[in-house]
């Protein structure tokens, strides 16, 4: 069996699981009880962890904030803001439409309690153009929020240039990363932003951690406040008891990323081109959704002509794990949003899977649930 679904979750890489199981065996105490030598030494764990996530953001340790995941990261970045838009009068939020859910979700609530959201769609290869995104700003816009990969095409989006121009402008800016975390390493540290989410489960971490960064160098903090009541864990920006095991495993991902990200996305583009390749050579017609040249070197969503997707990923269940993007909690099928935000029409999108992959996978085991995947899809054709 081959697991080709890196996007959804990432395997626990061996290193962050023995760092976890050491602080399950030899730490216990809660990293906020001050009374005694135990909370001190989870307190310690839990701020290495937090040293860790800056490092590989580029960012300072007091600007890292863990939360459960991405997806309350981007609640509290923009839920956080009501305040804020109270006082100050702004109501107008920009985003995209191939958002994450757990951000349009977020801003579709916040659109039924009065705020203005402009939903920018991408071109035909799936990146938003800048200017589509900057020239929605007003002077009432509250905050604007793109994300810097997106989990179904693996298409990188232009937020280096659209932080730039809305820093100039004092716009707060909040990128999910949660899926160019420890990917785009470089490109992330050189971003300009006010808030950004990932979790950890993303990058080989656990799953059920994750981080939310309010930047405050070069910038006002954000002002963001908590979206749940309780104590004052994370300076208050998000109560509860922290994980600790967890959140050193967040931290340990991401000093790997650091140290390894390079070997990474080498192996990664390198089984890219072969799966191109299997792909060529098969005799099917298909297309790849996205522009490569735009796109991380771990996914690839190829639309194979003629095959419908969930019968190719019912078909190939039991030896290959791969993904449609589709909308497959509800009972009722519908075509992924994101592709049809790019103009692709239905036929096609219901014949699109993604593919990938990431760190720590096997080249040729890769290549060889691929090739048996292509094999299940020649029959259907
Ligand atoms: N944002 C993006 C771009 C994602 O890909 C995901 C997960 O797939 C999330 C947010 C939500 O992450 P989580 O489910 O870990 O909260």
């Amino acid at each position: 069996r081959v697991y080709l679904d890196y996007n959804a979750s990432t395997p626990v890489d061996e290193r962050v699981l023995e760092c976890m199981i050491d602080v399950y065996r030899n730490h216990i105490g809660n990293a906020d009880s001050r009374t005694h030598q135990f909370g001190e030494d989870t307190r310690s764990i839990v701020e290495l962890a937090r040293k860790q996530v800056a490092d590989l953001l580029g960012v300072n340790a007091d600007e890292v904030f863990f939360t459960s995941g991405a997806t309350e990261s981007n609640n509290i970045a923009i839920q956080g803001l009501r305040e804020y838009a109270e006082n100050s009068g702004k109501n107008h939020i920009v985003t995209t439409a191939i958002e994450h859910k757990a951000v349009l979700e977020t801003l579709k609530q916040l659109e039924k309690e009065g705020f203005m959201v402009d939903f920018i769609d991408p071109d035909q290869f799936g990146r938003v153009k800048p200017e589509d995104v900057l020239n929605k700003v007003t002077e009432r816009t509250l905050v604007v929020s793109v994300m810097h990969v997106n989990n179904e095409t693996g298409m990188i989006q232009p937020v280096q240039e659209i932080g730039e121009e809305l820093s100039k402008r004092g716009i707060l800016f909040h990128v999910d990363a949660t899926q160019s975390c420890g990917k785009l390493v470089e490109e992330i540290k050189n971003l300009k932003y006010n808030m950004l989410a990932f979790s950890a489960h993303k990058l080989q971490g656990p799953q059920g951690v994750g981080v939310l960064v309010l930047r405050k160098k070069s910038y006002k903090l954000p002002p963001v406040k908590a979206i749940m009541y309780g104590g004052q864990q994370e300076r208050g920006i998000r109560p509860g008891t922290i994980p600790v095991a967890l959140v050193a495993g967040c931290g340990k991902a991401c000093e790997l990323a650091v140290t390894e990200y390079q070997s990474n996305l080498e192996q990664a583009n390198q089984i890219k081109e072969e799966l191109i390749n299997i792909l060529r050579e098969s005799g099917l017609s298909y297309h790849i959704n996205g522009d490569q040249t735009y796109c991380v070197p771990g996914t690839l969503n190829v639309c194979i002509e003629g095959v419908s997707s969930e019968a190719l990923m019912i078909s190939s269940k039991q030896f290959c794990g791969i993904s449609n993007g589709s909308a497959c909690t509800s009972k009722s099928y519908s075509p992924s949003y994101v592709l049809s935000a790019m103009g692709i029409p239905v036929e096609q999108i219901e014949s699109s899977v993604r593919i990938s992959w990431g760190h720590g996978v096997d080249q040729d085991e890769v290549l060889n649930g691929f090739r048996a995947l292509i094999n299940v899809a020649k029959q259907m054709n």
